[in-house]
């Protein structure tokens, strides 16, 4: 039934194997300078691990701590052992490098080949990745998956939509990896080309890399007539395939045979109760190159209480609201960029881009809002357009609590990244 009998394990089973996991991971971190140092000076020991509980007894690793140890002084193995490596977007400032062990990249592509299993891919689909390659995982991680799933893999890379809708064609692609921000920007050019998405064969496609909404996903099933399935991963954990939706879409399973997750509260970094929201921290169970200790990812969500109708044990995450670091605070009120998505995405007259832009206004922070509006809601009627502006910010007002300024623009004029969505622009220090 599953690409893997590890994803139905029983919880105590489960339990038993991260025992063993997190105990040969920390002998092996300890073969590392940082960890040396660090485990050294609290004298923790393999001994010390006899329930995946106990991993509380472990510090936090950082970003910080990798960039402090920037480039070699998390690894493990002999330098003669490393294939691989790869080097995070930098969503949030100086990039950081993971390297990977042939063992680490063998294991890297079952985990991604069971997400992708796990959706309804098999052996003999054809299976384009849209998304950029090079550093980013997104682009090999997901391709070594797809080739060890079985399927005709079409390495793509990002843009050119012209060269993807001739290829989708050419070859009856069945499935895709594209960025939701890219996802909702192709449906338009297919428009534009006349091209009806449901003449393609395409079915399933695989989204993540950055936050979006419920509300994004659905535009995406129904502008490109696919099922849109959600997958989570960032590059210091190996990149996709850490945790992902399963044909319920109802929230990513973390594979907790590779991962131990955690949710804290990222002020006191204690556990939350179950249910709530705070930051993901995750251990590396598996990796031999350059595995990480209770690595604080700064993504927020919260665990999904209860079993899933699928079957598989392992948890499930609800999809990400934000990041510990980028809650904007504006008039005092505390906002995510995920909650202007959220209230755009449910006004039918809004197309798919927007940019928020923060800006100071004497000794005040202001939000202006600029949203791409549909062809069809560009009219010359002032009158019309100026209700249109209110009502979108009176539905953002209902959102964050605060009023933005809303500036209407016209479909596709907000400049468009090849990677990652650019969502806000602080002009604090410009204007
Ligand atoms: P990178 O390592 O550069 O690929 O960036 C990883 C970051 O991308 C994560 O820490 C998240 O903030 C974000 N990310 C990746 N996948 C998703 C997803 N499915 N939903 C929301 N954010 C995501
Ligand atoms: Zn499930």
């Amino acid at each position: 039934m599953y690409y893997e009998a590890a994803e139905g394990l029983a919880r105590e089973s489960l339990d038993k194997l991260q025992t063993e996991r997190l105990r040969r991971v920390v002998a092996t971190c300890l073969r590392s300078p940082f960890y040396s140092h660090r485990l050294g000076e609290l004298k923790l020991t393999p001994d010390d691990f006899n329930s995946p509980d106990d991993i509380r007894k472990l510090p936090f690793t950082t970003k910080q701590d990798l960039r402090d140890n920037y480039p070699y002084g998390f690894l493990c193995q002999p330098m003669d052992q490393y294939v691989r490596l790869h080097a995070s977007s930098g969503t949030t400032g100086t990039p950081t490098a993971i390297f990977y062990t042939q063992n680490d990249v063998d294991s890297w592509a079952a985990l991604v080949a069971r997400c992708m299993y796990g959706v309804g891919l098999r052996k003999g689909d054809v299976f384009q990745n849209m998304s950029g390659y090079g550093l980013f995982t997104g682009g090999l991680g997901i391709h070594y998956g797809a080739e060890r799933l079985g399927c005709l893999t079409v390495p793509a890379g990002a843009g050119n939509s012209k060269r993807q809708l001739k290829l989708l064609s050419d070859f009856h692609v069945t499935g895709v990896h594209i960025i939701p921000s890219y996802a909702l920007y192709f449906s338009g050019f297919l428009k534009s080309e006349g091209v009806d998405p449901h003449s393609l064969d395409w079915r399933i496609a695989l989204i993540g890399a950055e936050p979006h909404t419920e509300e994004a996903r659905r535009r995406i099933e129904e502008l490109l007539g696919v099922k849109a399935y959600n997958s989570y991963g960032m590059t210091e954990l190996n990149g996709p395939g850490v945790a992902f939706e399963c044909q319920q879409q109802a929230g990513m399973h973390v594979w907790e045979d590779a991962y131990i997750p955690e949710i804290i509260d990222p002020k006191t970094g204690e556990h939350v109760a179950e249910g709530e929201v705070g930051e993901l921290v995750m251990t590396t169970l598996c990796r031999e190159g350059m595995p990480l200790l209770r690595y604080r990812t700064r993504d927020l969500t919260r665990f999904i209480p209860g079993p899933c109708a699928c079957g598989r044990t392992h948890r499930r995450i609800d999809r990400i609201t934000g990041r510990a670091d980028d809650m904007l605070i504006i008039k005092g009120c505390n906002i995510y960029p995920m909650q202007i998505e959220q209230a755009l995405m449910s006004l039918p007259e809004v197309a798919h881009n927007y940019l928020i832009e923060i800006f100071k206004e004497g000794v005040m922070d202001q939000l202006r809002v600029k949203v791409e509006i549909k062809d069809d809601y560009f009219v010359e009627d002032m009158r019309v357009l100026t209700a249109l502006q209110k009502k979108i910010a009176s539905r953002l007002r209902d959102e964050i609590l605060v009023t933005p300024r809303v500036e209407l623009v016209q479909h596709e004029s907000i400049p468009k990244s090849e990677g990652k969505a650019v969502r806000v622009v602080d002009l604090r220090d410009k204007e």
